[in-house]
């Protein structure tokens, strides 16, 4: 059985989680919905993606536009089995009404608040409690870089505290309008930054505090992590750990990545497309571990791509197709998961 899989929203991260749903054995990608007849309209339709309007009356956009429609949104909500809305904060919760009234589960994205859900979900760390759930949000770029990486501390170790300094870029490599330009800020400059909080939607007892700023950059968030664990143990068994965990790309020390410019660079030599890097991307020489039980190591998150196999995760964890380890293991077999492996 296929699961026909609707997709609202086709920008950022709606076009990738279109190609990652389409690119999985078990999965078909039945419509994909755009408010705008812009590139990426005209980019839905050359990649044989049926395109629904978002909003009823810009159908005649389209039109003039010449691109062609499979039809309304509403269509596209009724004739899938689950929905992905991609669309930008806030709209989410507007669309909300519309997959009740045709009782079409829907998966939320990191913008929208934890309360609009039944579940805020991330595939390493809670896949099964989104079973049979109506709405639900996979968490944001940092959220999900923070929860792969303290789930994987927390089976092996335990996890008493959790520091983290999130060095996140002013905008996406498109948004034109974004900043700061030429400005360092502490964003906001109030402590704990909401990430921390976020992260306690997957971890509710964990004890996390997290301070934010944004800096002129387009490619990476970068986050400082300081992690006090409950048992002792040393570097290169931490080490060890995340160089198994499938969604933590471990930089190894030969390769010369100092940073995310050249990762980016190492992705798009690799192939990956748009030169995605699903994974965290963790500094190995980074990783110390300080009197047994502190733990320091810099990542870098790809808040462009890092979401989306968690998004074709939350799809089959909702319906119920799959559990966690087989879900994770046919996504990253089908996106071609492991970077540098
Ligand atoms: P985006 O602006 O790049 O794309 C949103 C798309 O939705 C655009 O194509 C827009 O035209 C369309 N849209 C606008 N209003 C719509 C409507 N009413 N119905 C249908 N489509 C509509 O935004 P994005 O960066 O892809 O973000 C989408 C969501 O993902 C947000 O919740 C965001 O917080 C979250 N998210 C973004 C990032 C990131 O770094 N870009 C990372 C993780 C999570």
């Amino acid at each position: 059985m296929t699961i026909e899989v609707g997709i609202n929203g086709y920008g950022t991260i709606g076009k990738r989680v279109a190609d990652a749903v389409r690119a999985q054995p078990d999965m078909e990608v039945v419509g994909v919905a755009k408010t705008r007849p812009n590139f990426e309209a005209e980019q839905a339709v050359a990649n044989d993606f049926p395109l629904y309007a978002a909003v009823p009356e810009r159908v005649e956009q389209f039109d003039e536009a010449g691109i062609e429609l499979a039809g309304e949104v509403e269509e596209l909500v009724q004739n899938s089995e689950i929905v992905v809305d991609t669309t930008p904060s806030g709209i989410g919760a507007e669309n909300k009404a519309m997959y009740e009234e045709y009782d079409t589960p829907a998966l939320y994205q990191g913008g929208e608040d934890a309360d609009l859900v039944d579940v805020s979900f991330n595939a390493r760390s809670n896949f099964a409690e989104a079973e049979g759930a109506d709405h639900t949000r996979v968490v944001s770029c940092n959220t999900t870089g923070l929860s792969r990486l303290i789930a994987a501390l927390e089976d092996e170790y335990g996890v008493e505290k959790v520091r983290a300094t999130l060095v996140r870029r002013g905008g996406d490599p498109a948004q034109s309008s974004r900043g700061p330009i030429n400005d360092t800020l502490p964003d906001p400059v109030t402590i704990p930054s909401h990430h921390g909080p976020d992260v306690n939607t997957i971890f509710p007892d964990l004890d996390i505090d997290t301070l934010g700023m944004k800096v002129p950059a387009t490619l990476t968030h970068t986050h400082s992590v300081n992690v006090e664990l409950t048992d002792e143990t040393d570097t290169e068994d931490v080490r060890e750990l995340l160089e198994g965990e499938s969604r933590l790309f471990v930089i190894p020390d030969h390769m010369g990545i100092d940073g995310s410019g050249k990762l980016k660079e190492f992705a798009l030599d690799s192939g990956r497309p748009r030169g995605d890097v699903w994974e965290n991307a963790i500094w190995g020489e980074s990783i110390t571990v300080e009197g047994g039980d502190e733990l320091y190591l810099f990542q870098a998150i790809h808040q462009e791509s890092d979401v989306v196999p968690e998004n074709v995760d939350a799809i089959r964890a909702v319906l119920g197709t799959a559990d966690r380890r087989e879900s994770i293991e046919r996504t990253d077999e089908a996106l071609g998961m492991g970077l540098g492996r």
